[in-house]
Parts: structure tokens; sequence; C-alpha cells
């Protein structure tokens, strides 16, 4: 049923969850649709469209975060989804330096790779099986965006707004409005 933007009270964008917990959350009347993906959902007493978009019917106050939460999704995200030793997808989150010898599990230290060349490294470093990177790892700036994983063509206008912003959404600790 595809997956849905959840915005604040305040149209500030929080996070995504599965189309059918949005819905959860309009028969509960604690959201309102603002967009959907054009499926409908039927139980046996209703049928509402799936929704793409929905805004909280109450304010949610998110903390800051001043780095973006590191996620496989997220690690995906920043590097496109390429592995950044060939360029093929991506399937495996690669420590550059392995953490069998002190490599850390940080954005400067992780990216995504395939799990061939990730397989080829084991516990090497990629410079001692000629592998090469194709750009240095970095602690991304737009932690929410990457937080979302890839984007529905719906959700632009409501990030768009969002643009320069530090902070990472985060509901009740799960990512998930609660
Ligand atoms: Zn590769």
């Amino acid at each position: 049923m595809g997956r849905s933007l959840v915005l604040n009270a305040s149209f500030e964008p929080l996070a995504v969850v599965t189309a059918r917990r949005a819905v959860v959350l309009v028969l509960k009347e604690k959201a309102e649709i603002l967009e959907s993906n054009g499926m409908v959902f039927r139980s046996e007493k209703l049928a509402i469209p799936a929704p793409s978009v929905v805004r909280l019917q109450y304010f949610v106050r998110v903390p800051y975060r001043a780095r973006a939460s590191l996620t496989r999704r997220a690690v995906f995200a920043r590097d496109e989804w390429t592995c950044q030793y060939c360029g093929r997808p991506a399937e495996n989150v690669d420590h550059v330096i392995p953490r069998s010898r002190g490599g850390t599990h940080t954005w400067e230290n992780v990216v995504a790779a395939c799990r061939r060349c990730n397989a080829r490294k084991e516990n090497r470093l990629h410079g001692e099986i000629g592998l090469r990177l194709r750009r240095r790892p970095y602690v991304p700036r737009d932690g929410l965006r990457l937080s979302l994983g890839r984007l529905e063509p719906e959700w632009e206008p409501y990030l768009a707004r969002t643009n320069g912003h530090k902070r990472a959404a985060r509901v009740a600790g799960n990512g998930r409005p609660a």
C-alpha cells in the first residue's frame, strides 16, 4: 500500500510510516490526509484513500539533533544507493576501516557498498586490495531527508519547506508517532 509522510500539526515533516499505519492514525482521528497515493484502503466497513501524506492533529515537540542518525537507510540515501568502490547498486554498509582494525561506526567511516566489494574487503583496507573510494564519506547535513529513504513525488512540496533545517525527525524515540 506504500508509505506515508507524516507531518507535524505545524506542517513540519516528521517521519515516514507505512500507509497502513497512517490509515490507523486517520481512523483514530490523530491525523488528516493531505495527499493520497491513488490506492484505496478497504476494510469490512469502510474504504478510504491510502494516504501518501498525513498531518497530525496535535503538535509533537521534536528534539533537536545535531547529527543525522546513522542508519542503514540514511547511509544508502547519502551514497545514492551506489557502491562507493565500484558504482554498482549497493546492498551492504561497509566500514572503510574495518571494525576489527579499530574503525568506528561513524558517518566518516561507513559507506554503501555492493556485496562483492564488501566481501572482497573483509578485514582489509580498500587500498590493500586495489579498491578506491569514489568520495570521502562525510556527515550529511540534511538528516531528515536521509532518514526518509527514497522520496515519493507527492512529498516534495512538503519537504521543500524544511530545506536547511538541521533537525531530524523522531517521534517518541522510535521514528514513529506515538
Ligand atoms: Zn562494489
